[in-house]
């Protein structure tokens, strides 16, 4: 399977240049030419399969090849095994049609390690092979640097920065990096904000040579396709449990930069029976105001007790945008790069598109809070401020009481103290892996607010190795 860009100036790449690189040369998103389908027959045949057996038959459609079967059976078996329940994303019943899967049973307690777990491997994998060595660099507010570093740190071909504002993220979350142990792992923490974080990496990409010879910069963020891909499953593994029993399912998406959604958007088009798929966003609406107002643009960025979502502007919306414009990569450029100037808009038949696949809708910090509060009352379950806005969005959104409604649970409630708190309750215990959290060594560099001093850094720990 060849894999294109959604701005249409790059050569159409293979597997492995995707998970290699991240974001296409062009400055384009890769997706793949064309998607895999899957028939009821198949889908019929999936149902007894374990998650990480279903893993394998959805990730080998987009690997394509490009991995002997028993090398990635290998790696998505390692990549689930450290998951504390058995069923890897269990479902949970919370009331009438209302169901909540819990997507944080991996080793930092966010749903990205479904992704990053396996990244990890795929990476280490085609570096072997190449007997080449890459440098990760990435900025984080929280969730995912420590989950790209649990993933990483047993690779043998690669180096990991990972920079994160200097007294700016929550304690679990700075301890979760900062604890987590090898000769290749580097925690820098920038005295900015996480955009000048992100602003030093963008430029770290942008311009490579400072790097020794052979190195190249590998991105781990949501742009990288192999991210998008792992996410797919756990829709799969949602849908097939309510095959035979419901006519389809639908979920509701706690999603600031578009990833965790398009992936279930992927999913659906692959021929799993999905009803509804709903944009749950917290104050910080731009994919709401699209849905709701079709006029797409820039605000100030809002901080809230959901910080994993907050984002200004949602990266992976790119790729549904290519979708929504017909595969028109000029159009998806004109409207991505037109942003920063002006509100975009597109026609009534495009937004009609958008519509058709996606309802939406915006929580802020006193409803996200009510929530974790009601939820509590009414099913005992407690609810992390993300997987709120999820279930809130649901609430709202559902037109079909008959329809499984499938909130993705996106954290553990204990990562996000602050918000738990907030809503009255003591926070929870962390599971039994992390409980020596707050005892364990931290390693940390704290540098200036300034590129040259991240590369003087990088390029001090590349040229010992
Ligand atoms: C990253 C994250 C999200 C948002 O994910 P998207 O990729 O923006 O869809 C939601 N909840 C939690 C807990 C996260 O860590």
């Amino acid at each position: 399977m060849k894999y294109i860009s959604t701005r249409g100036q790059s050569p159409a790449a293979s597997f492995e240049e995707v998970v290699l690189t991240g974001l296409a040369p062009d400055g384009g998103l890769y997706v793949p030419q064309q998607l895999p389908v899957v028939s009821l027959q198949q889908l019929a045949d999936w149902q007894k399969l374990s998650y990480s057996e279903l893993a394998f038959e959805v990730i080998r459609l987009f690997v394509d090849g490009a991995i002997p079967d028993a090398a990635l059976k290998t790696m998505i078996n390692d990549s689930y095994a450290s998951f504390t329940d058995p069923d890897v994303a269990p479902l949970l019943h919370l009331h009438d049609n209302q169901w909540v899967m819990e997507l944080y049973c991996g080793p930092t307690l966010a749903f990205k390690d479904f992704a990053l777990q396996l990244l990890g491997r795929l990476l280490d994998y085609f570096l072997e092979k190449r007997q080449q060595h890459v440098a990760i660099l990435g900025a984080t507010s929280g969730d995912t640097g420590s989950a790209a570093l649990e993933g990483c740190k047993h690779c043998r071909f690669v180096d990991m920065f990972i920079l994160h504002p200097h007294n700016r993220v929550s304690e679990v979350q700075r301890r979760q990096m900062t604890t987590v142990t090898g000769s290749n792992i580097n925690n820098i923490a920038v005295e900015g904000n996480f955009d000048d974080c992100q602003e030093i990496v963008k430029k770290a990409f942008a311009d490579q040579s400072f790097l020794p010879q052979g190195y190249q910069l590998v991105a781990v963020n949501s742009i990288n396709f192999a991210r998008i891909m792992a996410q797919i499953v756990y829709y799969f593994h949602a849908g097939l449990k309510f095959l035979g029993k419901a006519p389809a399912v639908s979920f509701s998406v706690p999603t600031g930069n578009f990833g965790d959604i398009y992936a279930g958007y992927l999913a659906k088009q692959m021929g799993l029976p999905i009803r509804q798929l709903i944009i749950a966003t917290n104050k910080n609406d731009i994919l709401h105001r699209f849905i709701s107002s079709n006029r797409y643009h820039k605000t100030s960025l809002e901080p809230t007790l959901s910080p994993s979502m907050d984002i200004m502007v949602s990266s992976n919306f790119e790729r549904f945008l290519f979708d929504m414009f017909q595969h028109d990569a000029k159009r998806v450029t004109q409207f991505v790069t037109g942003l920063n100037q002006e509100v975009q808009q597109v026609s009534e038949a495009q937004w009609a598109r958008a519509r058709a696949h996606f309802a939406s809708y915006s929580v802020d910090d006193a409803a996200t809070c009510a929530t974790i509060r009601d939820t509590h009352q009414r099913t005992g379950y407690l609810a992390d401020p993300h997987t709120a806005t999820g279930i809130k969005a649901a609430q709202m959104c559902d037109t079909d009481s008959s329809i499984p409604m499938i909130t993705l649970a996106t954290a553990h409630p204990a990562k996000f103290a602050a918000a738990i708190e907030q809503a009255g309750f003591a926070v929870p215990a962390l599971p039994p892996h992390m409980a020596d959290l707050f005892s364990r060594e931290e390693r940390c560099s704290v540098l200036p607010n300034s590129l040259d001093a991240v590369k003087q850094f990088m390029l001090q720990h590349l040229a010992s190795k």
